[in-house]
């Protein structure tokens, strides 16, 4: 095990439990993964993101194979197809959260643009969120709605279940699913209330100035 390995080790539990005293995932909902040279690290199945051992955390090889570590979360296949069809990721974060949640079983919301730009940062930490349908949990259909998005979203909600996120490396993705649960927060504080949302102009500035997701 390398000492980059090692220190991802680290870094994956300290978020994992960072999100989870925040009350980001409860029980043991929620999975976090991060990209490697040679395979991916991928927290064990049925764990609690509050008491991820470091060194329970499953790592597989490039072709799916466990190699060593914990068994992988059930949910490894929606991390997969990320990393297959987004090169750019290199972590993922998939959780249960309330709000995102919330906004995942509302009958209005828009399947292809979840989170209207409410503010910059939802704009530059998540972008567009595309929700794929509802299928019973560890439907592997679900890996390939996924996978036919050809890596276009960086985060997409899982209708009846919740958010999966992506970000260049893990604080990243942990970001933008905090910044994706407080936007959703947001929008359902909103909701009845007349809002002014950010215009064309303003997401086309912020997306010349700070690129898109
Ligand atoms: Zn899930």
């Amino acid at each position: 095990m390398t000492t980059t390995e090692c220190r991802l080790r680290e870094e994956m539990a300290r978020l994992c439990r960072s999100l989870f005293e925040r009350g980001f995932s409860v029980g043991s909902a929620g999975n976090v993964s991060v990209r490697l040279p040679d395979g991916t690290l991928v927290t064990p199945t049925n764990a609690r993101l509050g008491e991820v051992d470091p060194y329970s955390i499953a790592k597989i090889g490039p072709d799916g194979k466990h190699l060593y570590g914990g068994r992988p979360t059930k949910e490894v296949f929606l991390h997969q197809a990320f990393y297959d069809t987004r090169p750019e990721a290199g972590a993922v974060v998939h959780l249960h959260s309330t709000w995102a949640t919330a906004l995942s079983c509302m009958a209005d919301t828009d399947p292809e643009d979840c989170i209207p730009p409410l503010t910059p940062y939802v704009v530059m930490r998540v972008g567009t969120v595309k929700m794929v349908p509802y299928v019973k949990p560890g439907d592997p259909r679900l890996g390939e709605m996924i996978r036919a998005l050809n890596g276009k979203y960086a985060a997409i909600l899982l209708a009846n279940h919740g958010p999966v996120v992506t970000g260049k490396d893990l604080q990243s993705a942990v970001n933008a699913a905090e910044e994706l649960e407080e936007s959703a927060k947001l929008l359902v504080a909103l909701r009845g209330v007349p809002t002014r949302l950010l215009s064309g102009e303003n997401v086309a500035e912020l997306k010349t100035t700070f690129g898109t997701m």
